[in-house]
């Protein structure tokens, strides 16, 4: 059993004053394995103190003494990315392969940072005024638990390496994780109150955090239900907010791509994750004439993606993260059947021989409509949807027909043509003929997917305010 009953402010490891104890399951077994000792409002209102009080001495050390320290963490966390591995795929339940990938992710985003701040000017000079772009205070930073460090390290890094200092609030389902996030920061030798973490949930933390006066910017990641909630939140102080929320991506299939590529790849983008990923190409767009053609291929590739044991290398899918989540992708199977979408495979219920656990089965949808809730909601499992189009003009129409806008995949032999149409796709992210990475690329949402940027120097400068100085010879101090 795994007891998590502190909590990182100021450099040290303390006891929240927060009493309020929560089971940690196995999402494989459904077994305890742990608990956790939430914090509360006075916690977050402590760790704000903290990170406000370290703010002054931080914001002016210079830019090599943050990227040394940033340097401290990763390598820490380099160190010790076995253990971290292991508890992403005993706590949330991920493949190891996945917890793998994400692991190295989160590594990356500490390097991408100081790739990025190589050639960043922190002073600009623009006409009559020198611009100086400064730190903006404490920030809260509120994560969800599909893929905690990724997240957390994905916005930690480019905060503190502009000089901020930071709250961290993970998804209460991520302690185990956590706990060993604050270890890393606490050997990385981080000064106190640069880097805050508390366990707690998030109407009672979370809003703490959102509603503070003292907290200058709520970056968050996670639903886009709670997403505004936040928004709403952080009217009153008029916080910044960046904002990563979810997704309904379309993936569409020209009729002129190899499908005998593009299909098999379809599953693996809805599926990615056990279908837990905001990116997830959860609606397959393809021509009417080539469905029956679609059907079989989607079938032996669901049939050739091996679920359940988490450790297997070559395990896909492994299960839902929590009996919530679980019975929410339930839910939404039922619903596709009773609202009329053909099941083509999977369905219902767990897959055999995985009674134990929130697994699910994939499972696919044919016939269905954008009128049907399996086409319109975020479903968070893997789950999908097939829809058929009969021109061009239609499969944009329907790829655009959602509230969402952050991931879009395109299949075309004709690379012009692909361009042609991701230029009319309301997305932040398309990818052309497979699955790409660029990890300086901006990320983010179109529409109800969000507000802002993240990596590279878009998600930089989100961390950043802009001060304009005046009324002096700015040529000669720039040296002009
Ligand atoms: P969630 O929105 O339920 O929770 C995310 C975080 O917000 C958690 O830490 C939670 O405790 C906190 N929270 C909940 N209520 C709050 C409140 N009232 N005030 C402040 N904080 C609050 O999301 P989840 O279930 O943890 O994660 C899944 C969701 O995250 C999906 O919708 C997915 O699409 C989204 N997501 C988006 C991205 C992206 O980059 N766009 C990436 C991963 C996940």
């Amino acid at each position: 059993m795994k007891i998590i009953d502190h909590i990182y402010i100021n450099g040290e490891f303390v006891q929240p004053n927060g009493t309020e104890v929560r089971n940690l399951i196995n999402p494989a077994t459904a077994e305890i394995m742990g608990q956790v000792t939430l914090g509360n409002i006075k916690d977050a209102q402590n760790a704000i103190a903290a990170a406000k009080q370290a703010f002054k001495s931080f914001s002016k050390t210079t830019l090599e003494e943050r990227l040394q320290m940033l340097q401290r963490l990763h390598d820490v966390m380099k160190e010790k990315s076995e253990v971290m591995i292991q508890a992403t795929v005993q706590e949330y339940g991920a493949p190891i392969s996945i917890a793998t990938m994400l692991m190295n992710l989160t590594l990356r985003n500490f390097l991408n940072t100081q790739e990025v701040l190589q050639d960043f000017e922190f002073t600009q000079y623009i006409g009559k005024a020198k611009v100086v772009l400064e730190p903006l205070g404490v920030i809260a930073a509120i994560t969800p638990w599909n893929a905690d460090y990724t997240h957390i390290s994905g916005k930690l890094a480019p905060a503190i390496a502009a000089g901020n200092t930071i709250v961290i609030k993970p998804s209460e389902l991520s302690a185990i994780q956590t706990q060993l996030f604050m270890e890393c920061i606490h050997e990385a030798g981080i000064p106190a109150g640069v880097i805050n973490i508390l366990n707690g949930t998030g109407d009672v933390v979370g809003a703490e955090l959102t509603r503070h006066p003292d907290v200058a910017m709520i970056t968050f990641t996670g639903s886009t239900k709670v997403g505004k909630i936040i928004s709403r939140g952080a009217a009153d102080t008029l916080k910044r907010v960046a904002l990563e929320l979810g997704g309904k991506s379309p993936n569409l299939i020209m009729d002129d791509a190899d499908f005998n590529i593009a299909i098999p790849l379809a599953a693996m983008s809805c599926f990615i994750n056990s279908g837990q990923a905001c990116i997830a190409g959860t609606r397959l767009i393809v021509p009417e004439h080539r469905l029956e053609e679609v059907k079989k291929l989607i079938t032996a590739a669901v049939e050739a993606t091996k679920v359940g044991d988490v450790w297997d290398k070559n395990t896909a899918i492994g299960p839902m993260v929590s009996q919530q989540q679980y019975d929410t992708v339930q839910r939404y199977i039922k619903l596709g059947i009773e609202e009329g979408a053909e099941l083509i495979t999977g369905g219902e219920g767990h897959p055999e021989g995985l009674d134990q656990g929130y697994f699910v089965k994939p499972t696919v949808f044919a016939n269905v409509t954008m009128d049907m809730t399996i086409a319109r909601e975020e479903i968070f499992g893997p789950v999908l949807s097939i829809l058929t189009y009969k021109t061009e003009e239609e499969a944009i129409e329907i790829a655009n027909d959602t509230v969402y806008g952050l991931s879009a995949y395109i299949s075309s032999s004709n690379l012009a043509r692909a361009n042609q149409i991701a230029a009319q796709i309301m997305s932040g992210r398309i990818e052309i003929n497979g699955l790409h990475d660029e990890p300086h690329a901006p990320f983010g949402g179109f529409k109800q997917s969000g507000i802002g940027r993240e990596h590279g120097v878009y998600g930089l400068e989100q961390y950043l305010e802009a001060k304009s100085i005046m009324g002096y010879d700015v040529a000669q101090i720039a040296g002009r």
